[in-house]
């Protein structure tokens, strides 16, 4: 008989990839995957940028270089000289959706047993990656100013967060939270990188949705002026939730010598990201219609985020705790004495679909925590979600 490998034994997917199954029923609302919206997606820009692509029909068709086709990684380039860092093209490497690019640094970096640091609650595929990987999880909590940086400091010195070798955030609009770090706690996480010698891997996927308050630059570009810091820092962008994720276009930008490795382990993984789709990206950032498509966006998920949040405060506002997010796709929020997935079991049956905070924890579960998605619904029907939402726990808790 055929066994397992040891990762795979007792295998848990994606809880929120369980939910997909309901997302086809009549009538269904759903505030629960961090799916773009749709009918946002630039079709004619992107269209064009196909056309464009397809002018050299035998480089889209043929294998690519691991690392990624040179006219992506000179875009990418520029999207990064626009958030402040400049990169060689040694540095950076083109992944298939960001994932990969977290995949394949826990393959380069981590042995079973190594301590890893990450936000708490954290990003769901985050914390599958690092179980397949056997790495020791030690988690930091967070709060409306994201991760706790007093916290962590105060584990660091007591031994209390081990000797961890990398630490993984989401710093600007975090899954699932929507918390921005400060721009202060930005400083003195860089300073404890190199105080105790640990890489941070800074995911950026949502930085560029901000419809509101003021711009923190990342990490990596304050690494910049911080002697010592840029050498600790890698970096993951993705086009997915800016232009769209069937792209599954990303990047990584690390050290040359992680880099190098990561190309490595790319070979086994894909041997080289779809060269059709990298042109098509290339094309659309090229002719610049990113930037003229993300303050469209941006607009329209401003008005969805107010939708949600205001039918919360107008339905829920005496049961249910939330941060109005200053952009990203989510809305983290809490009720008290509800266990949320109690009530997503009856939130199906009145057609709302969220996701459970219980999936964001990789300890001290809060069951009273759940995550709300305003992206990919239309404006108008956040009124009608909520309501639902709000019948539902009535429901549980006359029952
Ligand atoms: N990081 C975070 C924080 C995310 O929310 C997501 C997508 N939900 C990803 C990474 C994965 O993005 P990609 O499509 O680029 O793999």
């Amino acid at each position: 008989m055929y066994q397992f490998s040891e990762p795979f034994r007792d295998p848990t997917g994606s809880p929120i990839r369980e939910l997909f199954k309901y997302l086809g029923e009549p009538g269904m609302i759903s505030v629960a995957g961090g799916y773009p919206a749709s009918d946002l997606f630039d079709l004619d820009g992107l269209q064009h940028a196909a056309a464009n692509a397809w002018s050299q029909p035998a480089r889209c068709l043929q294998y690519g270089p691991t690392d990624g086709l040179p006219e992506l990684k000179d875009e990418i380039a520029r999207i990064m000289r626009q958030r402040g860092v400049s990169v060689t093209s040694t540095e950076t490497m083109v992944t298939t959706g960001s994932q990969q690019g977290f995949d394949l640094l826990l393959r380069v970096m981590i042995e079973p047993g190594d301590v890893v640091l990450t936000e708490q609650p954290a990003y769901p595929a985050t914390l599958q990656a690092l179980r397949m990987q056997r790495a020791r999880v030690v988690t930091i909590p967070v709060d409306e100013d994201g991760l706790d940086v007093a916290r962590l400091t105060a584990m660091l010195e007591s031994g209390a967060a081990g000797r961890p070798k990398l630490l993984y955030t989401v710093p600007t609009f975090a899954n699932p939270t929507g918390a921005t770090l400060t721009r202060e706690r930005r400083a003195a996480l860089l300073d404890l990188a190199i105080r105790f010698d640990f890489l941070i891997v800074e995911d950026e996927p949502y930085a560029d949705l901000r419809f509101a308050g003021e711009f923190v630059p990342s990490l990596l570009s304050l690494a910049e002026q911080m002697d010592g810091a840029r050498e600790r820092l890698v970096y993951l962008g993705s086009l997915s939730k800016i232009v769209a994720p069937g792209l599954r276009i990303g990047w990584l930008v690390a050290p040359s010598d992680i880099v190098r490795r990561c190309v490595v382990a790319k070979q086994t993984a894909d041997l080289c990201s779809a060269p059709w789709l990298q042109a098509i990206g290339a094309a659309y950032l090229a002719e610049g219609a990113l930037q003229r498509h993300l303050p469209r966006i941006t607009g329209v998920y401003q008005r969805k985020c107010a939708a949600l949040c205001d039918a919360l405060d107008a339905q829920l506002g005496s049961v249910v705790q939330f941060q109005r997010p200053e952009g990203g796709m989510f809305v983290w929020a809490r009720m008290d004495g509800i266990d949320a997935s109690a009530l997503l079991a009856q939130a199906i049956h009145e057609r709302v679909l969220f996701v459970p905070g219980t999936a964001f924890y990789a300890d001290r579960v809060d069951a009273s925590t759940f995550r709300l998605s305003f992206a990919a619904p239309g404006v108008d029907e956040f009124g009608e979600a909520v309501s639902r939402l709000a019948r539902a726990r009535q429901s549980i808790q006359n029952g």
